[in-house]
């Protein structure tokens, strides 16, 4: 195990490409916007809202995901999305993450007030404005900070969900519930392509989040193969509840660039179609794919170890398994605040439970600005990158961090 002085894990440029914004509030804006919207929390002080709702450690799912009911409670207006995605890339530029990728369900907040373009520019309103601050502070060596929008469709939705899925069921009242959710996601992915092609929103990528179990990605082939259509990139939680039949319908069926967890690739024990007779040789021919097509997993520690009961230390995660196999992987949060960490948090989980030497840190690190579904074009993005590894071998040479 090799260990690194937390301020060089603060000073690196770092990425977080798994970073949902309704659970990643500061907690203390939580607190101000429900006092301005008169809606009521379960406590009115940060320490009580952790003691009841944002706790260390859940029971179960069902409690890890009671708190975003209130963060979207508050998400309810243009000022407040606004402000929440300024505040989140100022909390990130200040433990030295360089580019975030910050994804949300715009269904989930849309109303009569708020259509989806209002949402999805909202929220790129106070990235672009937090890049522009921050941007104009740095050093010449410095590599900038940069963001992309990956909006999300929803796996599973009902009535209870917000008001556009209210209406929404009761327009379509005739279909089914899977074909409801079907049409909401094609729906969604027409909406992202023409936004994208009509604004300066920086969108680039889709993903589909929400309880995997029932509700298989394939119910999503039509609206991954729009986006796909239109040269927007595609992620998705895969692998989260089920294990690598998931991840090969995403890879598949709905051509994802990366995989959001991806857990239970290895989990002979999570395969359950009887198709399948030679489930080992059907995860390493898989596994040796995704290697090989540096499909890049999103992996949050924290978030996993606090939803999945059955893993009880942070060693006995899959991403072990993951860098023997040299898979490219990514660090990522999925929820600040819901999750109580932060990117150097979780870098340095990883460090502490894994073999991660100099060189394996900084392939991981990079790699996440690499696999980024980068908004600038891709000559930009090679000279970003650039500027990102001779930053990173500056830092490293500061605190003698050594290569070999
Ligand atoms: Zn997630």
């Amino acid at each position: 195990m090799t260990t690194y002085p937390k301020n060089f894990l603060l000073d690196i440029p770092k990425t977080d490409l798994h970073l949902h914004l309704d659970g990643s509030l500061r907690l203390s804006t939580l607190i101000d916007l429900a006092k301005e919207n008169k809606i009521t929390l379960p406590s009115t002080t940060e320490e009580g809202l952790n003691e009841l709702v944002f706790k260390k450690n859940y029971e179960s799912l069902d409690e890890y995901l009671k708190g975003f009911g209130y963060t979207c409670s508050v998400m309810q207006n243009k000022e407040a999305l606004e402000r929440i995605a300024y505040e989140l890339a100022y909390d990130n530029c200040r433990e030295g993450v360089r580019y975030i990728e910050v994804r949300f369900a715009p269904q989930l907040l849309m109303d009569e007030k708020k259509r989806l373009e209002d949402i999805i520019i909202a929220v790129d309103r106070g990235l672009q404005r937090a890049k522009k601050e921050i941007n104009s502070n740095l050093r010449e060596d410095e590599p900038p900070f940069e963001y992309g929008l990956i909006i999300c469709a929803m796996r599973f939705f009902n009535e209870n969900f917000s008001k556009y899925y209210a209406w929404f069921s009761q327009i379509h009242r005739y279909s089914s519930k899977i074909d409801k959710i079907k049409l909401a996601s094609i729906e969604l992915a027409n909406g992202i392509v023409k936004i994208a092609n009509e604004s300066d929103a920086q969108i680039v990528g889709f993903d589909v989040a929400g309880s995997e179990y029932g509700n298989p990605a394939e119910n999503h082939k039509k609206s991954y193969d729009i986006i796909h259509n239109h040269f927007i990139h595609k992620t998705i939680h895969a692998g989260e509840a089920y294990g690598s039949e998931s991840i090969f319908q995403a890879i598949t069926r709905l051509h994802t660039e990366r995989i959001g967890h991806g857990l239970f690739l290895f989990d002979e024990n999570m395969i359950f179609s009887d198709k399948i007779r030679d489930k080992k040789r059907y995860i390493e021919e898989l596994a040796n794919y995704i290697a090989e097509r540096r499909i890049t997993i999103e992996v949050c520690l924290t978030s996993n170890l606090q939803t999945v009961p059955s893993i009880k230390r942070i060693s006995d995660h899959s991403f072990g398994k993951m860098l023997e196999q040299q898979l490219s992987v990514t660090l990522c949060t999925d929820n600040r605040l819901v999750s109580h960490t932060t990117v150097t948090n979780e870098i340095e989980l990883a460090t502490q439970n894994f073999n991660i030497p100099p060189k394996t840190l900084k392939n991981i690190i990079i790699y996440g600005f690499k696999r980024s579904f980068f908004y600038h074009p891709y000559v930009k993005k090679r000279e970003y990158v650039r500027k990102v590894i001779d930053y990173y071998e500056k830092i490293e040479k500061k605190y003698g961090i050594n290569q070999e």
